[in-house]
């Protein structure tokens, strides 16, 4: 309990305005370059600056497009507490109860963004890969790649580039890609290594200088029994500091305690983190929407690596023997994205459609690394400059070889099963 309220003072202590830091990297260039020349070209028909990538592990979209499952949620074997968790959760219709379980998505997503996956309406996110597990599935994401040999969840490095190693490699982008993570097996699976991202992952440490916020995170870190997946409020606040202090242009956030709690057999647990994850998310939206440097040119973009069996019995495992777990769902809202809401046609995204999608939100051109296969065809939000404008030579990928960086932090953990 003193750990928990040593957790949620920093949720209301980081708010605080005396906490706040000056960022401590110079401004981004784009920031102050003409709106003619390299911006546009780099931009192309795109008005999304910054990017914000979430993932909720093993999130299904029953739950996002219905709320808590009636066959789940009154079942004891799954609920310690049948009768609170209604309360907390249930109401009389699906409409009601996913937005009783999340607001963000409902309210603030689906009134000015779009949601992909509601198969109640034809409307699918499937994933391509044969296990249907995580490693495979954050593979799938960031690289465009359906790997059939990518190890099952080990701690290797990913021979594959991924999409933010690209855009690292963009003199554009170069050093302006951050990623925290609970799941200590993303530097594996970015391949912190070769790419040189700058990824916070676990339970290592920031080492930030000068941030009383981040030495507090790091106190608390340092206290915490070794666990190959950090507690996702940890992982949160990390993340918002960092985006605080250094302003970077994308950012990736990898959440994963929903995975564990239904791993677990815990549905009142997996509701409570998933209401959770839905509040920070729109924390850190109401952050990004008040600081100049994000408003109105960020695009958030949330999706998960896999679903989970979608019978009584199977919603607690996913991977090939487990039908559902191939069903997935995107949310994005930005100013590229028109605000459509739940898409409620017939419809086909594959997970190894999200690369190059984020390639596109950002602007990038083809080139080395670029991510194999074709973006999500989602409907723009305002007419656009046209076909992606190419970036000049000198900067493409190509052209210009990548620098390591130096990480977040070096330490490796063991790995176990997700
Ligand atoms: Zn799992």
């Amino acid at each position: 309990m003193l750990l928990l309220a040593v957790i949620c003072s920093f949720f209301g202590a980081a708010a605080q305005p005396s906490l706040m830091q000056v960022p401590m990297t110079p401004p981004d260039k784009a920031a102050d370059l003409p709106t003619t020349g390299l911006q546009r070209q780099i931009a192309g028909p795109s008005r999304t600056r910054r990017l914000i990538i979430v993932t909720i592990d093993g999130f299904r979209w029953q739950e996002i497009f219905s709320g808590a499952d009636p066959l789940l949620v009154a079942n004891s074997e799954y609920v310690k507490d049948t009768v609170l968790t209604r309360q907390l959760y249930w109401d009389s219709t699906p409409e009601l109860r996913r937005r009783r379980l999340m607001p963000f998505f409902w309210n603030t997503i689906a009134q000015r963004g779009q949601l992909y996956g509601n198969r109640l309406f034809d409307n699918k996110v499937n994933v391509k890969n044969f296990l249907k597990i995580s490693y495979p599935g954050y593979n799938e994401i960031f690289t465009g790649h359906t790997d059939a040999v990518i190890s099952p969840n080990l701690p290797i490095n990913n021979r594959n580039v991924n999409v933010l190693e690209y855009l690292n490699n963009n003199p554009f982008y170069h050093g302006k890609v951050a990623v925290f993570t609970s799941w200590n097996v993303f530097p594996y699976i970015l391949n912190r290594t070769r790419s040189g991202l700058s990824i916070n992952s676990g339970y290592e440490k920031l080492n930030e200088q000068n941030d009383t916020t981040a030495e507090m995170i790091d106190s608390v870190q340092e206290n915490m029994p070794g666990s190959k997946t950090r507690y996702d409020l940890l992982t949160y606040l990390s993340a918002r500091e960092y985006i605080d202090r250094h302003h970077p242009s994308v950012v990736y956030l990898g959440l994963g305690e929903t995975d564990e709690c239904a791993h677990a057999g815990r549905y009142d647990l997996y509701l409570q983190h998933a209401s959770h994850i839905d509040q920070m998310i729109a924390e850190l939206w109401y952050t990004i929407q008040t600081d100049p440097y994000y408003k109105d040119s960020t695009t958030l973009l949330i999706t998960t690596d896999h679903g989970r069996g979608w019978k009584t019995g199977k919603w607690t495992t996913h991977g090939f023997w487990a039908n559902g777990s191939a069903q997935v769902w995107v949310a994005m809202m930005g100013p590229d994205i028109l605000p459509e809401g739940e898409l409620k046609t017939r419809g086909q995204v594959y997970q190894k459609q999200l690369a190059s999608t984020i390639a596109l939100l950002m602007g990038a051109p083809s080139g080395a690394g670029y991510p194999p296969g074709k973006p999500v065809p989602f409907h723009q939000a305002a007419a656009n400059d046209g076909p992606m404008a190419k970036m000049p030579a000198s900067l493409t990928p190509a052209a210009t070889a990548a620098a390591p960086l130096t990480p977040l932090a070096s330490v490796d953990r063991m790995t176990g099963s997700k």
